[in-house]
């Protein structure tokens, strides 16, 4: 059931064959392509099993990590907006996650308080937060930040709002609680001039070797790759097949074999000083509809390269 939490913004999943290269599209040189591991749905109920395991096998590899925690997840249906009791954080989980922030370039973010939704789906959509006032958004972003401030002794700085939905109050109220950071999707409200930084997440865990090597190929000299991932990748039902930790410690070696790629966190592109505004979402939204989008079908989809191609 929790494994389940974000289903609902699940994406296409094209044919590799639609995502193949073709071999003469041209490679840019000098390029220096940042790929963004993000892992949503860590709870009081998700895991501890697998989170142990993704925690060691991205410390093994000395591998940039943000995990988004629920520190108060409902003990219903996320998508079910009857009340429903929450469950804080256990102490198991707080120690696992004490231990994971002990380790450099590892970063906490707030993936919702409870993460239930305030309205059925069919009205628009899940969400936690898009129709709530400000005053209401506010005092849930300011009690989930200061729980994990609290807790872990971290900073807490971008905000993963469940199912990628949020609205213009959310922003403001993310702002005015001390976040620099919101990490949606592609699609999410981000105003030019915002003083916030839009870090979208771009593809999952298979469509990461694809998406470098189509970055190697855009206009941008410095694309920016957010991989999305959540517990129910490495279920047993997930589909078409799950994950396994020995596939991801693959994909980490293979990444760390990519001369051109670094790897960073969410709050680590800004300390780095990547551009990460509202202006290059809207520059990339801007791109998708361009010719060279829809001539390479990955950018529009799994395989999505959050950049300007101009
Ligand atoms: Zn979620």
């Amino acid at each position: 059931m929790r494994q389940n939490l974000n289903q609902a913004t699940s994406f296409d999943r094209l044919p590799d064959a639609l995502t193949r290269i073709p071999a003469n599209l041209p490679l840019v040189e000098s390029r220096r392509i940042t790929v963004v591991f993000r892992y949503d749905d860590c709870n009081s109920e998700s895991s501890i099993f697998l989170e142990r395991n993704l925690i060691e096998a991205f410390r093994s590899h000395s591998m940039p990590f943000t995990i988004g925690v629920t520190p108060f997840v409902t003990s219903g249906e996320v998508d079910d907006a009857s009340p429903c009791p929450a469950i804080p954080l256990g102490f198991e989980k707080i120690e696992l996650l004490k231990h994971m922030v002990e380790t450099p370039d590892t970063e906490i973010a707030l993936h919702g308080i409870s993460h239930q939704t305030i309205r059925p789906g069919a009205d628009g959509g899940c969400t936690e937060f898009a129709g709530l006032t400000l005053c209401a958004q506010r005092e849930r972003l300011d009690r989930g930040r200061r729980f994990l401030e609290a807790t872990l002794q971290v900073p807490v700085t971008t905000l993963i709002p469940p199912w990628n939905s949020y609205d213009e109050n959310t922003l403001r109220a993310a702002y005015a609680s001390g976040f620099t950071t919101v990490s949606g999707d592609t699609n999410g409200f981000a105003p030019c001039g915002s003083p916030l930084q839009f870090v979208p997440f771009t593809c999952t865990l298979v469509g990461l070797k694809s998406a470098i090597r189509w970055a190697r190929m855009s206009f941008d000299p410095a694309p920016i790759i957010t991989v999305l991932f959540h517990p129910y990748d490495f279920a047993r039902a997930a589909q078409p097949r799950p994950m396994t930790i020995d596939q991801l410690l693959n994909l980490l070696s293979w990444v760390r074999g990519q001369a051109d790629v670094s790897t960073a966190t969410i709050a680590g592109l800004g300390v780095r000083g990547a551009d990460v505004s509202a202006e290059r979402l809207d520059r990339y939204r801007a791109a998708r509809g361009s010719l060279i989008s829809r001539l390479i079908p990955g950018h529009a989809s799994r395989s999505r390269v959050y950049g300007s191609t101009r």
